[in-house]
């Protein structure tokens, strides 16, 4: 549907005609359904193909508003044909396809049937849309919209700002480190495996392409190990301080540059999305800023800027006052005093300053899985409580 569609328009362009509305795409869609070679498509409910149409339409109508500078950001390529052979695959269903959840808690899909599930989480509110996904490794899943109050959490006084460690994934001014959990190292250290297994397979062989299946597999586990200790050090984050503010890595990535780092930036920008989202939801300060003031050289303390340290320095006594740093804790302090937050290293106090994040009304993110009660109720004031065991 998506790839007749983007044809049937591009057809209509290179002939010089105007362009094809929503309403003519759909019902010339609707009459070729009717073809012997179409036939086919009705093998599936009729919402299916329609919100494949929609999806063209919504990446044609992206493409508009970046063309024509309303849409800002990165520019926006046209759409592209689809292939079969994506290794993801997705569709959807509204409300109207008529999709239900039995009461033994399977799925029920029209013109699919009943399909069981294991189910992450439950539902807040009944579901409008339901889209199932085939990903790279061959598993499915069902993602689902719902309608979420944003649930504003009561307020706190500690603030935090949040360095990307050296060593460690990352150093809240607190003087907690945060380290990768023992789960994510592990499906790391198997994506490696894997993926030097597969290198060593000869080009065209069966055992290639089973290599190849076993990369995908310990490539999804990774990812999903990844984003699941991103998601819980969010959340207990944003649960625990009024404010945050994180350096931002397109100025840092600049200043630092080494191999350990470049592995786990692509995780810390995904890790400071989720932070500024859930504390738009949440009613939390957000802060990032830009490095213009080198924060590992300047004492947190007195202000004193002792000049730049090698990276093996992790300790530093400043030469001013005499207070000993942590390099890292004390570079964290430093950014949320940048960010206009006053802290203490320790403990954090002192009313944020400034306006809180945007609320983003609504919806979580797609393929979003939060846990807004969190696995372990936090205590405000106990932050060694606060934190859920990563390890
Ligand atoms: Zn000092």
């Amino acid at each position: 549907m998506y790839n007749d569609g983007l044809h049937a328009r591009q057809e209509a362009r290179a002939a010089g005609l105007p362009y094809l509305t929503d309403a003519e795409l759909s019902a010339r869609l609707t009459a070729v359904k009717a073809t012997p070679e179409r036939a086919w498509l009705g093998d599936v409910s009729a919402v299916v193909l329609q919100q494949a149409l929609a999806d063209l339409n919504a990446a044609y109508r992206n493409f508009f508003a970046s063309v024509t500078g309303r849409r800002k950001g990165p520019k926006v390529a046209p759409p592209r044909f689809r292939s079969r052979k994506d290794r993801r695959q997705a569709i959807r269903f509204t409300a109207n396809a008529r999709f239900s959840i039995t009461p033994s808690g399977k799925l029920r899909l029209p013109k699919i049937g009943d399909v069981p599930v294991r189910w992450s989480r439950g539902l807040p509110s009944a579901p409008s849309s339901v889209s199932v996904i085939i990903d790279a490794a061959g598993r499915y899943f069902a993602s689902f919209v719902v309608e979420q109050a944003p649930g504003l959490l009561p307020e706190v006084q500690s603030v935090i700002g949040i360095d990307l460690g050296l060593t460690h994934f990352a150093v809240p001014s607190d003087g907690r480190k945060v380290a990768s959990p023992r789960f994510l190292r592990r499906a790391e250290k198997k994506l490696r495996r894997a993926q030097q297994a597969l290198s060593r397979k000869q080009k065209g062989s069966r055992n290639r392409d089973k290599a190849r299946v076993r990369v995908a597999r310990a490539h999804a586990r990774a990812t999903d190990a990844r984003r699941d200790f991103h998601h819980r050090l969010s959340t207990a984050l944003i649960r625990e301080n009024q404010a945050i503010a994180v350096e931002d890595l397109a100025v840092k990535g600049l200043a630092r540059t080494r191999m350990a780092r470049s592995i786990h930036d692509a995780g810390w920008s995904a890790f400071v999305d989720m932070l500024e989202y859930k504390a738009g939801l949440r009613g939390r300060t957000f802060r990032r800023i830009g490095r213009f003031e080198p924060t590992s050289q300047v004492c947190s303390a007195c202000g004193d800027k002792d000049g730049p340290k090698p990276l093996r320095v992790r300790e530093w006594t400043c030469p001013s006052c005499g207070t000993t740093h942590d390099r890292d804790v004390n570079a964290a302090v430093n950014i949320a005093k940048a960010a206009g937050l006053a802290v203490t290293a320790c403990r954090a106090q002192v009313r944020p300053g400034g306006i809180p994040a945007q609320r983003r009304h609504g919806r979580l993110p797609a393929g979003d899985h939060q846990h807004p009660g969190g696995r372990r109720a936090a205590r405000p004031g106990r932050r060694d409580d606060c934190l859920p065991a990563l390890d």
